[in-house]
């Protein structure tokens, strides 16, 4: 999301009149776009602002976006006083009446959340990220999101199907749609819901691949599940955080759902869709964790077989309740059952690639490869960068099939099959 703001700013940006710089110290506008999901992000935003700030004069403006923004507000300002403007997540729409110096801290979720998404940057030529929800009404009790991303705002049906068709016109064959809990996605004027969305983009002619981020486990539903199941063009890879395997360790992170009804969703889901693949996140010592709760988690991983995995140390957020929820788990055996977990899913993982020698996998075509220019590069359904042999002429955005014949350490190699 934080990556997809950022399209958004430098889009508005462009559109102003400016133009990206690669030296900060050519920049007459600075912003940082922040962080704060863990302490180390957010110590780098006030590190970073100490180097810039030789930089600020009077025709140059600083300003600091995102969650760190949200969350410290006015601190940012008396920590850094060079800095000229504080704007959190909810204002990206109004970036324009920050820099007119309307407003130096720009901190509230407007009922309008103006949302241009023909000014978005985007990075990439083949692929669009689409906000369709922003901020989460869930609370666990680790995270800092439902403080800095505000309450749930779904936006309309239409105006999200209007974006993806302007995405696709613009030759963006794979579109990724975004929230924070994307599956809580409820049309703000007729209900119809993440399923009935999910379907309809999925309709939309020339969207070849189609994924979703980030789902909560306990907002899975049927509609979903028959809409992948149902469209070949949605992407056979879900990301479904799960945090911890232990249902002690869910309850006191309010996540929702148990460990048992955990795997009875990934069951259903493989039920109607068995090619599935799934990956996850973890946080390996929340307060109360024991070696068997962190056993638990293990075994999850062992039982699921995740392609992907994302796993963090618990790191203690301003404001949240899960640090007076049980006993600190020391930082060594924390940084011990990390690795451990790490090893555990490097098995996997290797084992999934290795699987892949010998098969022919749909790849789209991102563009040549960044350590080959000879050869082009895409990613499978589950989201693995293959560097394969093919016509160099090959248009971007192709879907090709690659037989693949060697799995590296993080990717694979092959070669485009007619
Ligand atoms: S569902 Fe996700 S974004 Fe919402 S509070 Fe929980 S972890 Fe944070």
């Amino acid at each position: 999301m934080n990556d997809l703001d950022s399209q958004r700013l430098s889009g508005s940006l462009k559109l102003r009149g400016y133009r990206r710089v690669d030296d900060e110290r050519k920049a007459d506008l600075i912003l940082l776009n922040t962080c704060s999901i863990r302490e180390k992000a957010e110590n780098k935003v006030y590190s970073r602002l100490g180097e810039l700030r030789e930089l600020k004069r009077d025709n140059v403006q600083i300003g600091v976006c995102g969650c760190v923004a949200q969350q410290e507000g006015e601190r940012i300002l008396a920590r850094a006083p060079w800095v000229d403007f504080v704007m959190g997540p909810g204002n990206v729409g109004y970036l324009e009446q920050v820099l007119a110096g309307g407003k130096t801290i720009a901190i509230d979720f407007p009922e309008d959340r103006r949302y241009d998404y023909l000014t978005v940057d985007r990075p990439s030529a083949t692929k669009a990220q689409v906000t369709i929800i922003e901020g989460c009404n869930k609370n666990c009790t680790f995270c800092i999101v439902p403080t800095t991303r505000g309450r749930e705002v779904s936006r309309a049906f239409e105006d999200v199907l209007d974006e993806v068709r302007a995405a696709v016109a613009s030759g963006r064959v794979e579109i990724e749609l975004l929230g924070q809990t994307v599956n809580a996605y409820r049309c703000p004027a007729s209900g119809r819901d993440f399923g009935a969305l999910l379907s309809a983009v999925a309709e939309i002619e020339h969207v070849r691949r189609l994924r979703f981020m980030t789902s909560h486990p306990a907002e899975v539903n049927d509609s979903m599940i028959a809409a992948m199941r149902d469209h070949p063009n949605i992407s056979r890879y879900l990301h479904l955080p799960v945090q911890s395997g232990s249902s002690k360790i869910l309850r006191r992170m309010k996540r929702l759902y148990t460990r048992e009804k955990y795997v009875e969703i990934i069951g259903r889901i493989r039920a109607a869709i068995p090619e599935i693949h799934f990956s996850t996140d973890i946080i390996v010592g929340f307060p109360g964790e024991t070696e068997e709760d962190f056993q638990e988690s293990l075994r999850l991983i062992e039982e699921v077989q995740y392609g992907s995995l994302f796993a963090f140390k618990y790191s203690p957020r301003p404001g949240t309740p899960a640090p007076r929820i049980g006993p600190p788990v020391d930082d060594d055996v924390a940084t011990e059952r990390l690795t451990r977990l790490f090893e555990l899913h490097e098995r996997i993982k290797q084992q999934r690639l290795q699987s892949y020698r010998g098969r022919i996998l749909p790849v789209l075509v991102e563009g040549p490869s960044k350590h080959d220019p000879a050869m082009l590069s895409g990613r499978t359904d589950d989201n693995f960068v293959v560097n394969f042999v093919a016509d160099p002429a090959t248009p971007l955005g192709s879907m090709l099939g690659v037989r693949i014949d060697q799995a590296q350490h993080h990717t694979l190699r092959g070669e485009a099959v007619a």
